[in-house]
């Protein structure tokens, strides 16, 4: 068999969609140790270090921080499958595909969904929050989507924790494109339940969804009615295998991608949450007033508008397919599409983690440049370069 197929070879690309990200050779090469038993104390350590590290980029003191085995999408069904019980009240906040995802993950829990809207391109307004709270009686949990990666929304959150709390609601939220690229403040926000994926800010392969649960939270898991309807994700199984001195088998821990994940954080903490966070708006700034040259308009609301994903409209000329099939035949270089009412009108462009640098910017801005000045849609190259350029050197930027 094997001669019918040729050696792996993987294309060269810059990966500058909504994910995944591009990931540092130092994670290529950790995973590529030899395996340990999950057992091993060698691994056990591992895993210790890696739940430190979680706790720093989660903000948190929790002690059940974890990495669940799965992408973001597990992280998110862990969470709401194990705090959701059949009939339990839970508000979701929909302005967006990953907002519509919990939502139907809560029905299929059984839940009784309260949904909190916005237009696609909006946040989801804490009066929105506070009025179904106080319309619904007691609830079980709000579910919020701090990066909703559909529509490049930034969900203000510092508020909600605290009408949570006035209610007795636990406050749930995806992470999934912020941890590693914006602040998540799980303990200052009041948050108790939050996950995120590994291949998005964090710039590790797709496999693991980081998890942080607070006490309160995990109470609730402990004192459910009936166990959780998903044994894999039964969290307070897997708390058994990741609690320091009990390291009961649940299932066996995904080894290459842990050890992936703690290079992925070590290379986090070697930059520095501020530095890394920094980092990301510089970029993304440059981004916006380089598409802006060009005609592309930012999607989402002015003042919530992500460093990390960026979903932009297309002058009408613009062939949204054609053009990002150009950009990764001609250039190697990948962006995302439009995710529902948006397809063929948006794209979504994603500076996370190793894929949000300078380099990476211009490279695509130029692309575009070629590409649009090729089809007569801009006069000449270089104005998008330019804007760019003239927002790195900008001085207001140094102030970090
Ligand atoms: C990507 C993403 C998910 C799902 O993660 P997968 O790794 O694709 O399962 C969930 N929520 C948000 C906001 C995302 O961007």
């Amino acid at each position: 068999m094997a001669e019918h197929y040729s050696e792996l070879s993987i294309p060269h690309r810059l990966l500058l969609g909504p994910g995944p990200s591009l990931v540092h050779p130092r994670v290529l090469r950790a995973i590529a140790s030899p395996l340990l038993g999950h057992l091993d104390p060698a691994f056990l350590q591992l895993m210790n270090e890696i739940q430190e590290m979680l706790r720093h980029v989660f903000r948190t003191q929790n002690p059940f921080t974890i990495a669940v085995s799965g992408t973001g999408s597990a992280g998110m069904e862990a969470a709401l499958v194990n705090l959701t019980e059949p009939g339990d009240p839970v508000i979701v906040g929909i302005n967006g595909i990953f907002g519509a995802r919990m939502a139907t993950i809560v029905e299929r829990c059984g839940g009784r969904l309260i949904r909190a809207e916005a237009p696609w391109g909006h946040i989801i307004e804490p009066e929105t929050i506070a009025e179904a709270l106080t319309k619904t009686g007691p609830v079980k949990a709000v579910a919020l989507v701090h990066a909703e990666t559909s529509t490049g929304v930034h969900q203000p959150l510092e508020r909600i924790g605290a009408l949570c709390r006035e209610h007795g609601a636990l406050f749930i939220v995806d992470a999934v494109t912020s941890l590693g690229g914006l602040p998540v403040e799980v303990d200052r926000w009041g948050i108790d339940a939050c996950y995120s994926g590994t291949q998005k800010c964090l710039s590790c392969p797709p496999g693991l969804a980081p998890l942080t649960l607070s006490d309160r939270a995990l109470a609730v898991i402990r004192g459910r009615k009936a166990p959780c309807q998903s044994w894999y994700l039964d969290l307070s199984l897997i708390a058994d295998y990741w609690a320091e001195g009990k390291r009961a088998y649940h299932h066996t821990a995904p080894i290459s991608m842990l050890y992936a994940l703690r290079e992925a954080l070590r290379l986090v903490e070697e930059e520095g949450l501020e530095a890394r966070f920094a980092r990301h708006r510089t970029n993304g700034d440059a981004l916006m007033a380089g598409l802006g040259a060009l005609g592309l308009t930012p999607f989402a609301q002015e003042g919530h508008r992500l460093p990390s994903l960026h979903c932009v409209l297309l002058p009408t000329p613009v062939e949204e397919g054609s053009v990002r099939t150009e950009l990764l035949q001609r250039f190697g270089i990948e962006i995302g599409g439009g995710l529902g009412a948006l397809q063929g009108k948006a794209w979504r462009i994603g500076l996370m983690g190793e894929s949000s640098t300078k380099a990476d910017v211009l490279s695509l801005l130029s692309a575009l440049e070629d590409i649009f000045e090729h089809r007569g849609l801009i006069r000449r190259t270089g104005v998008a370069v330019e804007a760019a350029s003239r927002l790195y050197s900008s001085p207001t930027l140094q102030r970090g």
